[in-house]
C-alpha cells in the first residue's frame, strides 16, 4: 500500500451497499446494485456501468468486516504521526451513521461502527507502546447551516457556536474549542454519547437533524518518546459523517426545509468541487478550499496532509438509483485525489528536545571535568564565577579608593613643594636680615659705648647690656637656621638616595607599629601570602592619606598660632625693653624717693629746733619752702610709680597670654611631630615608595580577572 513513507497517496474509496429496508421492501423496489464477493467492483444491474473501488461491500458485509478490511490498517498510520480521515458519504438513511457508528450507545445490541472499533484500536495501541507516552483529547463538532456547534459544550446551543481560523504555522484552528482528554475506550464513547445527545433531543428528531448536519468527531493524538530523544509528534483523527448528499429537489423540500437542504448543499457542492479540482490536472490548479466551511475543516483530508478513506454509502433500490449513480461517481472521482500524508512533528517540541539533549550532554560534561581533579580544562561552576565576580567588585572599589588616595597624595605633594619653595625663599630673606641686624647692633653697641661713660651714667648701663644681649641672641638665632639648613640638605640626600634604590633605602631594622606589631619590613613583600601584602598595601597606603590629611589640618592650626604669638612676641619685646627701663626707673624713685623723704625729715626736724628761736626766722623760711618742694616732688615721683605699677601688670598679663600660647604651640608641634613619625611609619610600611606602581599593578590583576571571568 505504501502508507510506510511520505509518499503521495490517493484517497481510498469503499462503496457500501446496505439491504432494502422494509419502506422499500414495502413499495416493492427492486435492487438495482449488485457487488460480488472478493471483487471491489460496482454494477449497476441492467447497464454496462461498472465502478472499481479499493473496497466495495455488498448489503450482507458485517460492520467488522467492513473495519478490519478498509480501516484498521489506515488508523495504524496515527501512530506514525500522521493524520487520518474517516468520511462517509451518500444520501440519507444509506448507513453513514450506521457504518460510522456516530450513534454509538453501550447497550445496543447493534453492531459497532467505525469509530468505537478505532478508539478500541487506539487504545489498544497505546497499551502496547512502551517507548512512548501518549496524551489523547477528542472534540465534536457539527457544521449546520454553515454554522460551527461544539457539542462537547454543555451550554446552549447558541453558546456552543464556534469560528474556524486559519493558522499560518497550525493550518485550521477552532478558536475555543472544547478538547477532552481521554485516557480509554469507554471515556472516548462516553463524549461520543454526550455529544450526539446534543445533536438534537430524541432519537427521530435526531435522525431528522442529522440528516441535513455534518458531523466530525475527532481525536488528537500527541506522543512523546520520553525513552529516545523526547521527540514529540502529533496526529489527528477525524471521522466525518455527512449530512445526506441527495438534491434539493428530491427532497421535495420549500420554505425553511428548502434553505436547509441548499445549505446541506452548500458544503456538499463545495466538497464535490474540491474533489473535481483536485482530480483535474493532478490537484496543481485552484482548490477552492475556501468556498464553504465543510471544505476548509476538511482541506487537510483531501489533496492535502492526510491519510483519507471515505466510505460511500448507498441504497440498492432501484427507486434511489439516481442518487446512487451520483454517489457512484462522486466516490469514483474521489479515487483520484492524491494526498501528500507527512509526519507531523513538532517543530517546537523537536526543538526543545534538541535543546534538552544540548543541556544533558552539558551537564555531563561538566560533571566530568569538575571530577577531573584539576586535569584539562575545568568549566567554572557557579559559586566559582560569583565568587570570581565578587572578587572582581572588592578589587574595583580598592582600586578607586587607591585612586583617590593617590589623588589627594599628588594634591600633598605639590601644596609642600609650593610650601617649601616660599619657606626657602623667607629663610634666606631672613639670613640677610640677621646679618645686617648683627651688624647695626654691633655698630650700635661700639657707639654707645664710647659715647656713653657708664661709671658716669650708671642709668645707661642696662640698655648697653640690652644692646649687647640683642647681639648674641641673633648670634643664637643664625646658628639655629644653620642647623636647619643642614638637617635639610641631609634630608634631600636621604630622600634622593631613597628614590633611586628603594630597597636599600629602606630600614632594614623592625618598625614599632602602634599597635605593637612588629614585623620586619623588607621581608614582608616575600614571605607573606600575596593576597595579605595586597591588603597591607591598600591598608596603608589609604592610611597614609588619612595621615596626611590630620597632619595638614595640623599644620593649618599650627601656622595660626603661630602668627598670633608672633604679633604677641612683637608686644612681648617692646614690653621686655620697656619693663627693664621702668624696673630701673622704679628703683631710682624709690632710692629718690627714700632720699627726699630723708632730706625732708631732717629739715622738718631741724624746723622744730629752730622755730624756738626767731633769729632763725629766714633760714627756717627757706627750710619750710625746701620742704614744701620736697613734697610735691614725691607725691609726683609717687604718682609715677603708680603708673609704672599698672604698667607691669598690663605686661604680666599679656606675658600669661603669651606662656599660654607656647605652649598650646607646644603641644600641637608635639602633636605634629607625632604624626609625622606615623606617617613616615606607615610610608616605609607601605612598601610603596610610588603608589601609582601599586594602583597600575591592582588594575592589571583586575584586567587579568575580568578576562578570567
Ligand atoms: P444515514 O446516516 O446515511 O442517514 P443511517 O445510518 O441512519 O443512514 O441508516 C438508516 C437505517 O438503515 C438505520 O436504521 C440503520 O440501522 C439501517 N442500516 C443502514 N446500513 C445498514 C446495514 N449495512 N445493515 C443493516 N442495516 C443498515
Ligand atoms: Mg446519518
Amino acid at each position: 500500500m505504501g502508507e510506510e513513507s511520505d509518499k503521495v497517496i490517493p484517497v481510498r474509496v469503499a462503496v457500501r451497499l446496505r439491504p432494502l429496508n422494509t419502506k422499500e421492501l414495502r413499495e416493492g423496489c427492486q435492487e438495482c446494485i449488485e457487488i460480488t464477493n472478493d471483487s471491489p467492483q460496482v454494477v449497476v444491474t441492467g447497464t454496462d456501468k461498472a465502478f472499481t473501488y479499493d473496497y466495495a461491500y455488498p448489503a450482507d458485509s458485517s460492520q467488522g468486516y467492513v473495519y478490519e478490511t478498509a480501516v484498521k490498517n489506515v488508523v495504524k498510520n496515527l501512530f506514525k504521526g500522521y493524520n487520518v480521515t474517516v468520511l462517509a458519504y451518500g444520501q440519507t438513511g444509506t448507513g453513514k451513521t450506521h457504518t460510522m457508528g456516530t450513534t454509538y450507545t453501550r447497550d445496543d445490541d447493534v453492531e459497532p461502527g467505525i469509530i468505537p472499533r478505532a478508539v478500541k484500536d487506539i487504545f489498544d495501541g497505546v497499551a502496547e507502546q512502551n517507548e512512548c507516552e501518549y496524551m489523547v483529547k477528542v472534540s465534536f463538532i457539527e457544521l449546520y447551516k454553515e454554522n460551527l456547534f461544539d457539542l462537547l459544550n454543555n451550554r446552549s446551543r447558541d453558546e456552543c457556536s464556534v469560528d474556524i481560523r486559519e493558522d499560518p504555522k497550525c493550518g485550521i484552528k477552532i478558536v475555543g474549542l472544547t478538547e477532552i482528554p481521554v485516557t480509554s475506550l469507554e471515556e472516548t464513547m462516553r463524549c461520543l454519547e454526550h455529544g450526539a445527545m446534543n445533536r438534537a433531543t430524541g432519537a427521530t428528531a435526531m435522525n431528522a437533524h442529522s440528516s441535513r448536519s455534518h458531523a466530525i468527531f475527532s481525536l488528537h493524538i500527541q506522543q512523546r518518546n520520553s525513552k529516545k530523544d523526547e521527540s514529540i509528534v502529533c496526529s489527528k483523527f477525524h471521522l466525518v459523517d455527512l449530512a445526506g448528499s441527495e438534491r434539493a429537489k428530491k427532497t421535495g423540500a420549500t420554505g425553511v426545509r428548502f434553505k436547509e437542504g441548499v445549505n446541506i448543499n452548500k458544503g456538499l457542492l463545495a466538497l464535490g468541487n474540491v474533489i473535481a479540482a483536485l482530480c483535474e490536472e493532478g490537484g496543481r490548479g485552484h482548490i477552492p478550499y475556501r468556498d464553504s466551511k465543510l471544505t476548509r475543516l476538511l482541506q487537510d483530508s483531501l489533496g492535502g496532509n492526510s491519510h483519507t478513506v471515505m466510505v460511500a454509502c448507498v441504497s440498492p433500490a432501484d427507486s434511489n438509483l439516481e442518487e446512487t449513480l451520483s454517489t457512484l461517481r462522486y466516490a469514483d472521482r474521489a479515487r483520484k485525489i492524491k494526498n501528500k500524508p507527512i509526519i507531523n512533528r513538532d517543530p517546537q517540541a523537536a526543538e526543545l528536545a534538541r535543546l534538552r539533549q544540548q543541556l544533558l550532554q552539558l551537564q555531563v560534561q561538566l560533571l566530568a571535568s569538575g571530577t577531573s581533579d584539576g586535569k584539562g580544562q575545568a568549566a567554572p561552576s557557579n559559586t566559582e564565577v560569583s565568587a570570581l565576580l565578587s572578587r572582581n567588585k572588592a578589587m574595583e572599589e580598592e582600586i578607586e579608593q587607591l585612586a583617590r588616595a593617590l589623588q589627594s597624595a599628588i594634591d600633598e605633594n605639590t601644596n609642600m613643594a609650593e610650601k617649601a619653595l616660599m619657606a626657602e625663599m623667607s629663610r634666606d630673606r631672613m639670613k640677610v636680615k640677621l646679618e645686617e641686624l648683627l651688624a647695626q647692633t654691633g655698630n650700635t653697641y661700639e657707639a654707645l659705648n664710647k659715647t656713653l661713660d657708664v661709671t658716669v651714667n650708671p642709668q645707661y648701663e642696662d640698655q648697653l647690656n640690652l644692646v649687647k644681649e640683642l647681639q648674641t641672641k641673633i648670634v643664637e638665632l643664625q646658628s639655629e637656621q644653620h642647623r636647619g639648613e643642614k638637617a635639610m640638605m641631609d634630608l634631600e640626600i636621604s630622600r634622593h638616595s631613597t628614590t633611586t634604590n628603594t630597597q636599600d633605602a629602606l630600614p632594614t631594622d623592625t618598625i614599632k607599629m602602634e599597635d605593637g606589631n612588629t614585623e620586619d619590613v623588607n621581608t614582608s613583600n616575600e614571605e607573606s601570602p600575596e593576597k595579605e601584602t595586597k591588603q597591607f598595601g591598600t591598608e596603608f597606603t589609604l592610611r597614609q592619606a588619612k595621615l596626611n590629611e590630620e597632619l595638614q589640618g595640623l599644620n593649618k592650626a599650627l601656622a595660626m598660632k603661630e602668627e598670633l604669638m608672633s604679633k604677641m612676641s612683637v608686644n612681648d619685646a617692646q614690653f621686655v625693653v620697656m619693663k627693664s627701663k621702668y624696673e630701673k626707673e622704679k628703683r631710682d624713685m624709690e632710692a629718690h624717693i627714700d632720699h627726699l623723704s630723708k632730706e625732708k625729715d631732717e629739715l622738718m626736724q631741724q624746723l622744730k629746733v629752730v622755730s624756738t628761736g626767731a633769729a632763725g626766722n629766714k633760714l627756717s623760711e627757706q627750710r619750710r619752702k625746701r620742704v614744701q618742694e620736697l613734697e610735691s616732688e614725691i607725691s609726683g615721683l609717687k604718682q609715677k610709680q603708680k603708673e609704672q605699677q599698672k604698667l607691669l601688670r598690663m605686661k604680666e598679663q599679656s606675658e600669661a597670654k603669651v606662656n599660654k600660647l607656647n605652649s598650646e604651640i607646644q603641644v600641637a608641634k608635639l602633636k605634629q611631630a607625632d604624626r609625622q613619625k606615623q606617617y613616615k611609619i606607615v610610608k616605609w610600611k607601605a612598601f610603596t615608595p610610588n603608589s601609582r606602581m601599586y594602583s597600575e599593578r591592582k588594575m592589571e590583576e583586575a584586567v587579568a580577572l575580568t578576562k578570567d571571568l
